[in-house]
């Protein structure tokens, strides 16, 4: 069973996972790959997954059979353990209570975002926000880590398209990090460090990559990656699962132009895409907003960002941005 431990020097919970070993080993994207026969998450290969948790399929079709368009499972080499009510405690490790499920995103064998039209991205933006909603209201659960991994450089070991949710009892120390940061920042200004972030991106424009009327998606000014873009509602919202029905195609709209946008400026492409909103046990948060950061893998995480936790991002946000800005996408798809 995977095990949570923690690091009381660094603060840092890791989970240790024997069952991952036996997880296929990340391959490269290409075009030329043709293993649809193989895949897992392809329709018609639904008895290779575990049973399905949340499904958009049509009406005349059960559960785990083909006639889907999104379909939630766990995943078979979890790093998270089922939920038990009574988890023995451990000074420095607990058993990984949790779950992690897998969100393939289309039934046909495709790895990039621009493959799928805004519809499909709308059924996606849909699954999402239902599995938030759902693991939000289970009881031991304090987070939802929904998360994209996109080419072998960023550990996806499955080229179909998905997305991956770790459910946890704890907040990741990145969030914590954040929520810290904000907070800070809120008790000196009055004022969400978010909300602030947008408006001045708007003023400023050039870090800009893409807009509708109530999202922004920018390239932050100080980027760990090249080409590290973060999207977020343009008004203050702390629960990506209260997203408003009014919101969701415009979220799918522009997560998929930003998507495409960034797999069109990286070769080979690599990157990972995490939401980051606020703890399910925490109440109308005035300073913590959601937002997405897709962070492509160019560069290699070595010894001195290790060991410093600095990064070192050799192209500046400002030209990352007018370049993303520059390059094209993929016609809609109806
Ligand atoms: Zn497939
Ligand atoms: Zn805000
Ligand atoms: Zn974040």
């Amino acid at each position: 069973m995977p095990a949570l431990r923690h690091d009381p020097i660094s603060n840092r919970w890791i989970i240790v996972a024997r069952e991952r070993a036996a997880r296929p080993q990340p391959r490269i994207i290409s075009a030329a790959d043709t293993s649809a026969l193989d895949c897992p998450f392809c329709g018609g290969h639904e008895s290779r997954t575990p049973p399905e948790s949340f499904s958009l399929r049509s009406s005349e079709t059960s559960a785990n059979e083909n006639g889907w368009r999104v379909r939630v499972m766990g995943n078979k080499y979890p790093a998270l353990g089922p939920m038990a009510t009574t988890a023995p405690r451990f000074v420095d490790g607990r058993p990984a209570m949790g779950a992690h499920e897998v969100v393939v995103e289309s039934p046909h064998h495709v790895a990039s975002a621009g493959a799928l039209g805004v519809a499909q991205w709308h059924d996606i933006v849909l699954a999402y926000r239902q599995r938030l909603e759902y693991w939000s209201r289970q009881q031991g659960m304090r987070y939802a880590l929904l998360f994209k991994n996109v080419g072998a450089a960023a550990g996806a070991s499955q080229q179909h398209i998905h997305s991956q949710l770790a459910v946890l009892p704890v907040v990741p120390p990145a969030v914590e990090a954040e929520l810290d940061g904000a907070h800070t920042y809120y008790k000196e200004h009055a004022r969400c460090v978010f909300c602030d972030l947008v408006k001045r991106e708007m003023e400023e424009e050039v870090r800009l990559v893409a807009q509708t009327e109530r999202f922004v998606a920018f390239c932050p000014y100080a980027g760990r990656f090249p080409f590290e873009t973060w999207l977020m509602p343009r008004h203050h919202a702390p629960y990506f699962e209260r997203l408003p029905n009014s919101d969701t195609e415009q979220l799918a709209t522009i997560l998929r132009e930003v998507l495409c946008r960034v797999e069109a400026c990286i070769q080979p492409v690599a990157y990972n895409c995490v939401f980051h909103t606020s703890p399910f046990d925490t109440h109308d948060l005035s300073h913590y907003h959601w937002h997405i950061e897709i962070t492509p893998r160019m560069t290699t995480v070595a010894g001195f960002e290790l060991g410093s936790g600095l990064f070192i991002n050799p192209l500046p946000p400002e030209d990352a941005a007018a370049i993303l800005r520059a390059s094209s996408i993929p016609p809609q798809i109806t």
